[in-house]
């Protein structure tokens, strides 16, 4: 088989930029080693993921289960179930890929395409069973299937909350936010959302009472409960472990968020090591995004691996 580069890209996290990257590097012929770990993607608890033409509402798993399907027609492509435990810089150049079992890949190429972890409330009964249905992180993402319900939005943010009557209002026209009632300027924000046709409560949330996952009432701390379909929450992020060890032991620099920095062609500040996806993406989160810098760090990887032809 013959390939412009003979040392393998390996890509840890098979999700739609690790996907992505590593089909256009196999129609460039390149040596790619996928690894993907056996734990649920962080979209797995979604019917259906929308918003990307000819998959709009086809279930995570089964877009998965298609591309390792396409991909493994493709002679130069390896794909492996596995937790990645660490990338370092290899004494020789490159990199080595450490997976868990103790077996090692060497790379000359690394793109880090693994995603981040919701950090969902602990202390919120009925979380786990509405997440992803009628508790949802992204009104793109869920927004359509919740229409014409009575929304809430969980908010840290005075601004936020007074606006989010005219923000959800495509997809409902009865929306509170709920604002913990220490957020400064909660006062202010009740007033401008009332004034919008909306309205800001003051208080925790405490339990979600629902029937299989369809939600019906949001329960406070101090007892209120408010009839509300929708619940708008969109969690905090944390890096996933091997990035967090990564940026410490190859010193890669992120933003004030922790996402990683990356340049136009997705590559960090280490030479040969890329990021795509939502790992480096702190706002614009979404398959097409993720599936775009994927793209965009393979088409980086294949011009460099030219360019080192050419040079020698
Ligand atoms: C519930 C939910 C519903 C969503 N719905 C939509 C939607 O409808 N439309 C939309 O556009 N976006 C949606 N999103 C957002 C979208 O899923 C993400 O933006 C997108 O999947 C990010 O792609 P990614 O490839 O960067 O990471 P991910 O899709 O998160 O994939 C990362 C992969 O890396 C693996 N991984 C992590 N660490 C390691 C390791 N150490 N070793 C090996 N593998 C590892 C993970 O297991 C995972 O398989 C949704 C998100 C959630 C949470």
């Amino acid at each position: 088989m013959s390939s412009i580069n003979d040392q393998a890209t390996v890509i840890v996290g098979a999700g739609p930029a690790g996907l992505t990257a590593a089909l256009v590097l196999a129609r460039y012929r390149h040596r790619v080693v996928v690894v993907d770990s056996p734990r649920a993607p962080r979209n797995d608890a979604s019917q259906g993921v929308h918003g990307h033409i000819g998959l709009d509402g086809v279930p995570p798993a089964e877009i998965r289960a298609r591309a390792w399907r396409e991909l493994s027609r493709y002679p130069t492509v390896q794909l492996r179930e596995a937790d990645v435990d660490a990338v370092r810089a290899a004494d020789e150049g490159g990199f080595r890929v450490e997976l868990d079992g103790g077996e090692a890949v060497e790379a000359a190429t690394v793109v880090l395409a693994t995603g981040v972890v919701d950090v969902h409330p602990t202390h919120v009964e009925g979380f786990a069973e509405c997440w992803g249905r009628t508790v949802i992180h992204c009104p793109f993402c869920h927004g359509e299937e919740n229409a014409g319900r009575r929304w809430a939005t969980v908010s840290d943010s005075a601004d936020l909350a007074a606006l989010s009557a005219v923000a959800f209002r495509p997809w409902s026209h009865d929306t509170i936010a709920i604002c913990d009632a220490s957020t400064p300027g909660v006062d202010e924000a009740r007033t401008a959302a009332r004034s919008r046709g909306g309205d800001v409560v003051a208080g925790t949330v405490r339990r979600l009472h629902h029937r299989q996952g369809s939600l019906y009432a949001v329960e406070l701390a101090d007892g209120q409960v408010l009839e509300r379909e929708t619940l708008v929450w969109t969690p905090p992020q944390r890096q996933q472990p091997l990035v967090t060890r990564a940026v410490d032991e190859l010193k890669l620099t992120v933003d004030d968020g922790g996402f990683l920095s990356v340049d136009e062609a997705r590559c960090t500040n280490v030479p040969g090591l890329y990021a795509a996806g939502d790992v480096s993406a702190r706002w614009k989160q979404s398959f097409t995004a993720s599936a775009a810098a994927g793209a965009t760090a393979a088409d980086a990887i294949h011009a460099a691996a030219v360019l080192g032809a050419v040079h020698g």
